[in-house]
């Protein structure tokens, strides 16, 4: 079903206790921008309830799909899963006019995508020199070429009873 057509609501047919919208659409009827790093890979799961308050419709739900994410790291493809618990939008409306939702619910799903894809928080991405995918093996590269300053300063500290001491006494 085309998504206009779907989200526009014409308050005069709505009942009393207003009306449940269910649909699952696609992310292109909703024109969501989609490229190599982010795609929607599941149609939109659309559960809006849409009321007739004053001066206007108000609608609220929720939103789901399953984006399919490349990992900017290790661009490897990971699935996201996309929920949008708390829709509420409300619309005016005078004198009975039609209150289409589209631009509201595609604004919804944008707000929600992620700023950064990582397949997991501490992603090892890919070894700089060789593109081996340092979360599959370590390819014996040197990857530290930086000396760690936080062990560095450890080592030159001394502890009592240590046998490694070279404390003098
Ligand atoms: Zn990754
Ligand atoms: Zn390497």
């Amino acid at each position: 079903m085309n998504a206009k057509h779907l989200l526009t609501i014409y308050p005069d047919s709505l009942p009393p206790g207003g009306i449940d919208l269910a649909a699952d659409i696609a992310a292109e009827d909703l024109n969501v921008p989609e490229d190599d790093r982010l795609v929607c890979a599941a149609p939109i799961k659309l559960r809006l309830h849409v009321s007739l308050v004053h001066g206007g419709i108000l609608a609220e739900g929720s939103l789901h799909s399953v984006l399919r994410c490349r990992c900017d790291r290790c661009l490897t493809y990971y699935d996201h899963d996309l929920t949008i618990g708390a829709v509420c939008h409300f619309s005016k409306s005078t004198d009975n006019e039609p209150v289409d939702l589209t631009d509201d619910i595609r604004q919804d799903i944008l707000l929600a995508f992620p700023q950064q894809c990582l397949c997991r928080e501490n992603c090892a991405g890919l070894c700089s020199n060789c593109g081996q995918n340092l979360n599959v093996r370590d390819c014996g590269c040197q990857h530290q070429t930086v000396p760690n300053d936080t062990w560095h300063a450890l080592d030159k500290l001394q502890f009592n009873g240590d046998p490694n001491s070279n404390a003098s006494n």
